[in-house]
């Protein structure tokens, strides 16, 4: 009987103790495991640093939700980027996207670049010019659909063509979709990118991330970094994730619904110049969503008629959605990108970052309708 992705969730890292009869299993907060007298790990289980059953059980439940070979479960979502980074054979290039999440970015541009990467950063939704900057050293393309605040929408078959034509990998970031709302791996990319701290735990108290491979000798590599570098998803993390998992399937409608409600109200708000949400996109890219999306999500972006100044002026006005960074967990969040980023960035100077949670859509409707009225 194959499941569908919401009865996988609903069920994450659950299975009856034998020794016991409990229907979870605690987690695994230990770090040392026993050898047999013969010099062998019975268990396969070392140390906590290469294995813990607890991350264990999280990476087999993402990638089987992920429709990959193996996952390998991080400190946090940059943790996960810096591993596929350092992957990558000396005198790499890397493409970007021009606008995607801010960090990796920096990590590039402040800590890799040089050392032993170069990278460029492209508009990742136009295949023409992506193909012009693919230099023949280029060994991975990285692509975040939707995009990070933007809500930009990539084609994920046609860039995987394009690197697979150049002997480069396509990576995805799926933080905003997660394996509800996207497979990219059933749509050719080689690695997908997770950070758990979002959606995926949804409370807004883990830091993870992890990275899920469509072959196992793809993750080789980027598990000797892991382990060796030790930026491991440690056995509590592991053991939250797994049980906000379980209710991913039921949050991620609110969100998704909440999220459609507000965006559809801000559209039509005078103050209002656009907004950006997949479930509101047209033409090509609305059938570009309808391909390789089955759902919005709960993130999206509008921007403001008037300065930063007015734009950061309505975030000091909420009073339901709260002023912070980050997204995905049960509270809305509203956040004014480009004072966190600072020029040179894509983000518009007038644009807010709403993180849609799991209120009632009238309350947050309410509150973002008296936070633009002035
Ligand atoms: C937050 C985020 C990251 C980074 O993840 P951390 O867990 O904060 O390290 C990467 N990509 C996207 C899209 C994100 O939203």
């Amino acid at each position: 009987m194959s499941l569908h992705p919401e009865t996988l969730l609903a069920h994450a890292g659950t299975s009856v103790d034998t020794n016991n009869g409990a229907i979870l299993h605690p987690p695994q907060m230990v770090t040392t495991f026993h050898r047999s007298g013969d010099g062998s790990y019975p268990s396969g289980n070392i140390y906590t640093r290469s294995s813990n059953p607890t991350r264990r059980l999280f990476e087999e439940t993402l990638a089987t939700l992920e429709g990959g070979a193996a996952c390998a479960a991080f400190s946090s979502g940059q943790a996960a980027t810096m591993a596929i980074l350092q992957s990558l054979s000396p005198d790499s290039h890397v493409l970007i996207p021009e606008s995607a999440y801010f960090g990796i970015g920096a990590l590039l541009s402040e800590v890799l670049e040089g050392k032993s990467l170069t990278f460029d950063r492209v508009d990742m939704t136009n295949l023409i010019e992506v193909k012009a900057k693919i230099l023949p050293n280029t060994r991975l393309i990285w692509v975040e659909t939707p995009s990070n605040p933007l809500c930009l929408i990539s084609d994920i078959e046609a860039l995987a063509r394009l690197a697979h034509q150049n002997e480069a990998v396509l990576v995805v970031d799926n933080t905003l979709s997660t394996p509800l709302l996207q497979n990219p791996l059933k749509h050719g990319a080689d690695l997908v990118m997770h950070s758990v701290t979002k959606f995926l735990s949804g409370h807004s108290d883990v830091l993870a991330g992890a990275v899920i491979a469509k072959e196992e000798t793809l993750l080789q590599k980027i598990r000797q970094v892991q382990i060796l570098g030790g930026a491991v998803m440690d056995p509590f993390s592991a053991w939250l994730a797994l049980r906000g998992m379980r209710s991913l399937g039921a949050r991620m409608r609110i969100h998704q619904e909440n999220a459609r409600l507000i965006a559809s109200f801000l559209a039509g708000h005078h103050r209002v110049k656009c907004v950006h949400y997949p479930g509101l996109a047209t033409g090509d890219v609305q059938t570009l969503v309808a391909h390789q999306m089955s759902g919005y999500g709960g993130l999206f972006s509008f921007e403001v008629y008037g300065t930063a100044e007015d734009a950061l002026a309505i975030t000091s006005r909420v009073k339901v959605f709260t002023r912070a960074t980050s997204l995905g967990g049960t509270e809305s969040l509203i956040e004014h990108r480009y004072s966190v980023e600072k020029p040179p960035t894509t983000t518009p100077p007038t644009l807010l970052r709403c993180s849609v949670g799991l209120e009632h859509p009238d309350d947050l409707i309410e509150d973002l309708a008296q936070a633009l009225s002035f």
